[in-house]
């Protein structure tokens, strides 16, 4: 039978690839506040439907939801910097509406979550690669409310019999990143930069480490762990690479004249 995917925050980055990789074979309903997402993201198709509307808002999410078979749940603060500025607004958004999210998929008995969490949740360990049994220590809002996120669906799995696809994201990277954003990922902004010759800025003295992944591999991992049993699982490749190597990578890339500065480390960012 023709199954009918949900997706949180479906205009976004991530979201709309995972839409590619569905929309040939399923049903899509797409229900995002275009906050950081845009329209122009969702294919114009008879199968993908888009709601707009807040996953705070928790009837219009209910109403959204009936027919769901599987809900992906991307719709976030995404921002570390911005969850700092705005804590309760982040605890709104992030946790108390992956509840909202779980309470919708009780009422249309929806029964296979597959959550966006992040690696932030490991805070400042410095241990790599990270694995998921390792203590979490979050340090940022955006990150205490990724995993009271998780919790909340590890509660559902024992009260409610919701399966809970609990998936890590490291940095990902693709098409339709968007560069603009105030709050934008480093690498759609290093190459934006790299192209029309503007300085390049580097929070800190840019040793710090990230595992970057590309977004179609990580849309081939969430589809892979949505058929298994659940759980909780790092999504990346398992290896580091330094920021002042990805911006040195870039520039070389694009043959830049860019000039990198670097600037004050930035509140809640991890190191490794
Ligand atoms: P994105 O900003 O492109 O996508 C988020 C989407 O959620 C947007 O379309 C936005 O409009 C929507 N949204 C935000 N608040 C909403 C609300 N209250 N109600 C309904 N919709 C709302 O970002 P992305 O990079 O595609 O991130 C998707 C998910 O993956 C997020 O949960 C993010 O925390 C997680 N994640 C991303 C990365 C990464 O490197 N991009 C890393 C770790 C985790």
């Amino acid at each position: 039978m023709r199954k009918t995917i949900f997706i949180t925050g479906g205009a976004g980055f991530i979201g709309s690839h995972i839409i590619e990789h569905y929309e040939s074979e399923c049903d899509i309903v797409i229900y995002d506040d275009l906050s950081t997402g845009k329209e122009s993201n969702i294919p114009q198709k008879p199968n993908i439907k888009f709601i707009k509307g807040d996953i705070r808002n928790r009837g219009e999410l209910t109403a959204a939801m009936e027919n769901a078979d599987i809900v992906f749940h991307l719709a976030a603060e995404i921002s570390v910097a911005a969850s700092m500025e705005r804590p309760i607004e982040t605890e709104e958004i992030n946790a108390i509406g992956t509840i909202n999210v779980l309470e919708a998929m009780k009422k249309n008995n929806v029964k296979t979550i597959v959550y966006a969490s992040s690696a932030a949740v490991y805070g400042e360990n410095p241990e790599c690669p990270k694995r998921t049994d390792m203590l979490p220590e979050p340090i940022s809002p955006y990150a205490i409310t990724k995993l009271s996120g998780e919790h909340y669906i590890r509660m559902y799995g024992r009260t409610s019999g919701i399966k809970g696809i609990i998936t890590r994201f490291f940095n990902v990277f693709g098409e339709r990143q968007d560069p603009a954003s105030p709050y934008a990922a480093a690498v759609p902004i290093f190459i934006r930069k790299a192209l029309s010759g503007a300085e390049i800025n580097v929070h800190g003295d840019g040793e710090q480490t990230r595992d970057f992944i590309y977004v179609k591999d990580l849309v081939t991992y969430l589809d892979a762990l949505s058929r298994t049993d659940g759980g909780t699982f790092n999504i990346g490749y398992g290896s580091f690479t330094t920021i002042n190597s990805i911006v040195a990578r870039i520039t070389a890339l694009t043959d830049s004249k860019s000039r990198v500065a670097h600037t004050p480390p930035r509140a809640g960012d991890i190191k490794f």
